[in-house]
C-alpha cells in the first residue's frame, strides 16, 4: 500500500476535525499525521479510512472512530517509556497511536487472526515497541504487569478486578463501561485497594466478550 499527498492531505482535514472537536495535544494530533490509518483498513476502503468514523476490519470487530482514539489517548496522557497494557488489539490502529507516543504497547486480542495481521502489519510499519498476544483480555498479562496505564477498547459491563490488579499504584486505566451505550471512565490507582473514578461521557464499543477465537 502507498501513502500519497493525497491521503496525507486527507490526514489533515481528519486532523483538523479533531482539533475542533476538542483534541488538544499537540502530540497526538503529530501522531495522527504520521500514522497512515488507510493502511489499516482493507484495500478497498482507503477513501473511509480518514472520515471520522468506526469501520468494519472483519470478525464483526471494527476500528475505533479516529475521535474515539484521540480521546482514549488523550485520557491515557502517555509519557515516553509507559509499560501499556491495551486490551483489544482489532486492527493494531490504536495500539500504532501508543507506541509513537513512546510507549511500549502490551496489547491483547480474542480473534487470533486480527491479532497476527496487526502484528505483521505495525511491523512492516517498523514499529517496534508494540507486542501483541494472542489471548482473553479479561486474564490480562500477569506476566508483564503491573503497567502504568491500560486501555480498554471494547466495552466492558463492570470495571474488571483482574485488570485493576495489574495496574501500578499511580497509574489509570481507560475503559468504557456500559451495555448499550458505555460511559467512558478514567480509573486511578490511588493505594493497593483504593481507586478513584472519573466520567468523560457516553461512547459505543464492540463487546468485551469472553474467551478466545481462532
Ligand atoms: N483498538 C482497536 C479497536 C478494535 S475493536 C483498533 O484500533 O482497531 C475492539 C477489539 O476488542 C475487537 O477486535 C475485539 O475482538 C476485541 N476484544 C473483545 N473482547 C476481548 C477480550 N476478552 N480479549 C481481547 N480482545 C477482546
Amino acid at each position: 500500500m502507498k501513502d500519497t499527498y493525497r491521503h496525507k492531505g486527507m490526514r489533515r482535514k481528519l486532523i483538523e476535525t479533531l482539533s475542533e472537536k476538542g483534541i488538544s495535544d499537540e502530540r497526538i494530533l503529530k501522531a495522527f499525521m504520521d500514522l497512515p490509518r488507510h493502511f489499516f483498513l482493507d484495500n478497498a476502503f482507503a477513501e473511509w479510512a480518514y472520515q471520522d468514523k468506526a469501520f468494519p476490519i472483519g470478525k464483526d470487530q471494527t476500528i475505533s472512530q479516529p475521535y474515539t482514539v484521540a480521546f482514549q489517548t488523550q485520557l491515557l496522557d502517555i509519557k515516553a517509556g509507559d509499560k501499556v497494557l491495551e486490551i483489544g488489539t482489532g486492527s493494531g490502529y490504536q495500539a500504532g497511536i501508543l507506541a509513537l507516543l513512546g510507549a511500549n504497547v502490551n496489547s491483547i486480542e480474542r480473534h487470533q487472526q486480527l491479532s497476527l495481521k496487526a502484528e505483521q502489519l505495525l511491523k512492516s510499519l517498523g514499529i517496534k515497541n508494540v507486542r501483541c498476544f494472542f489471548g482473553d483480555g479479561y486474564k490480562g498479562l500477569p506476566r508483564h504487569a503491573p503497567f502504568d496505564k491500560i486501555i480498554l477498547t471494547c466495552g466492558a459491563s463492570e470495571l474488571p478486578e483482574e485488570l485493576c490488579g495489574q495496574l501500578k499504584i499511580g497509574g489509570n486505566m481507560v475503559i468504557p463501561i456500559g451495555d448499550d451505550v458505555q460511559t467512558m471512565y478514567r480509573i486511578t490507582r490511588v493505594g493497593e485497594a483504593s481507586f478513584e473514578r472519573e466520567q468523560f461521557g457516553d461512547f459505543r464499543f464492540v463487546p468485551f466478550l469472553k474467551g478466545k477465537e481462532a
